[in-house]
C-alpha cells in the first residue's frame, strides 16, 4: 500500500531526483493478499473496488513521462498482483524515470527479484506493523513476518551476487500505539538486511473508530516522555549509519503536506487524476475521523487520463485554483486550507 506506509515526498527524497513533475504516484492496483487491521481496503470492504489498473490506462500516463522523473508504482493496494506490473517497470525506466514502490514482501519470489534487479528498479519499500512477528503479524493479517525478514535477505543475497546496489530497499515502519518500543530492532534489521533507511510513519489516513484506536500519533498534547523510542531508534541508527526518518507523534500547524501537490499528483487504478493518494481511494467517498470528529470528503479527482491529456486536466480551472489555495497557504501562513484538506492529518505533519 502506498500512502498508508510512508509519506511519497520522503521516498522520493531518498530516491534523489527531480524534474517538472517531481513524481507521479500510480495506483496501479487496488487488490490485495493481506487484509490488514489499519487498511481502509478491509475496514470498508462492502464500497471498495478492487482493480489492476490496463496498460491503456497506464500508457495514457507513460505519454508523459518525459516530463517526470520519479514513477511511484503504488496506491492503495498490492503492485505486485498487477500482472503488468514488469511492462509498467520497463516503460518508466526507459522513459529516463526513477522507479519504486511499496509491497507487502509476499510476491517478491526470487524470479521477481532478480528482474527488479535487471531492471534497475530504484527503491523496494516493504511495509512492517512491527520489528517481531508476533506484533507485525496481528497487524497485517496474511503477512508473515519471518517470511518478509527472508525475502529480504535473499534480495540482499541476489543483488551482491549480481553486484548491484540497486533495488535500494527501505523499511517502512508503521507506529502504532504500542510498537514504538521495537523501533529500535527495527533499525538493527535494517542494519542485518542491508536495508538503506527506516521511515517510521503515521497512520496517516483514519477513517474509522477501529483504525482509530490504533494511531501512535496523539492530538492532544503529548505525555511526559512520549514518543522517546524514536529517540532511541535515531541514536541506534547513527551508530549503526542506518538512515532513520520518523514523521512526529503530535499535529503541527497547517502547512503545504508532504505530498507536495504542488509538483506531484497520483492517478487511480481507473485513471482519475488527484492531487494525492488520500483523495483517491476507491471508494464512493472518503471517511474521515479527524481529531475524534467524523466527517466525510467526496472522492476528489480533477479528470479522467482516459479522457483528456495530463497537461489539460493539470491546468484544469478547478485543478489550478486548488493548487492556487496550497501556494497562498505556502507563502502565507494565515491562509486557509482547502476544504478537502483540512481534515487530513497529512496537511499538520504527520
Ligand atoms: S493535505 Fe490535501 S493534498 Fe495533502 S495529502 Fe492531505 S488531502 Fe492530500
Amino acid at each position: 500500500m502506498g500512502s498508508l506506509d510512508g509519506s511519497m515526498g520522503e521516498m522520493i527524497r531518498l530516491l534523489g531526483r527531480r524534474s517538472k513533475h517531481n513524481y507521479i504516484q500510480i495506483g496501479v492496483s487496488s487488490r490485495c493478499n493481506h487484509s490488514c487491521a489499519m487498511c481502509p481496503r478491509t475496514v470498508f470492504r462492502d464500497r471498495w473496488t478492487s482493480t489492476d489498473m490496463t496498460l491503456e490506462t497506464y500508457g495514457r500516463i507513460a505519454e508523459n513521462f518525459p516530463d517526470v522523473r520519479n514513477v511511484y508504482l503504488s496506491g492503495w493496494g498490492e503492485p505486485l498482483l498487477n500482472p503488468h506490473f514488469p511492462e509498467m517497470v520497463r516503460l518508466a525506466k526507459e522513459a529516463g524515470c526513477t522507479a519504486g514502490f511499496t509491497t507487502n514482501g509476499a510476491r517478491l519470489e526470487d524470479e521477481t527479484m532478480g528482474q527488479l534487479i535487471d531492471d534497475r528498479v530504484d527503491l523496494v519499500s516493504l511495509s512492517l506493523a512491527g520489528a517481531a512477528a508476533p506484533t507485525h503479524d496481528s497487524r497485517r493479517t496474511g503477512s508473515r513476518f519471518n517470511e518478509v525478514v527472508e525475502k529480504l535477505e535473499r534480495l540482499q543475497e541476489l543483488k551482491k551476487r549480481r553486484r548491484s546496489e540497486s533495488p535500494r530497499v527501505l523499511l517502512l515502519f508503521m507506529m502504532f500505539s504500542d510498537n514504538l518500543g521495537e523501533l529500535p530492532e527495527a533499525v538493527r534489521l535494517a542494519e542485518r538486511v542491508g536495508a538503506g533507511g527506516v521511515v517510521a510513519t503515521n497512520l496517516d489516513y483514519v477513517g474509522h473508530a477501529a483504525m482509530d484506536e490504533l494511531r501512535a500519533f496523539t492530538c492532544g498534547e503529548a505525555p511526559e516522555g512520549f514518543g522517546a523510542e524514536i529517540d532511541d531508534a535515531m541514536d541506534l541508527a547513527e551508530r549503526l549509519g542506518v538512515e532513520f526518518t520518523a514523521f512526529p507523534l503530535g499535529l503541527g500547524r497547517a502547512r503545504l503536506c508532504s505530498e507536495d501537490p504542488l509538483n506531484n499528483l497520483y492517478v487511480s487504478e481507473d485513471g482519475e487524476v488527484s492531487p494525492c493518494v488520500y483523495l483517491n481511494p476507491p471508494m464512493p467517498e472518503v471517511p474521515r475521523i479527524f481529531c475524534g470528529e467524523e466527517t466525510v470528503v467526496p472522492r476528489t479527482s480533477f479528470g479522467n487520463i482516459n479522457e483528456r491529456s495530463l497537461p489539460e486536466i493539470w491546468k484544469g480551472d478547478k485543478y489550478s485554483s486548488f493548487r492556487s489555495r496550497l501556494k497562498k497557504l505556502a507563502e502565507d501562513k494565515s491562509s486557509l486550507l482547502p476544504e478537502e484538506c483540512r481534515t487530513c492529518y497529512k496537511a499538520y505533519g504527520l
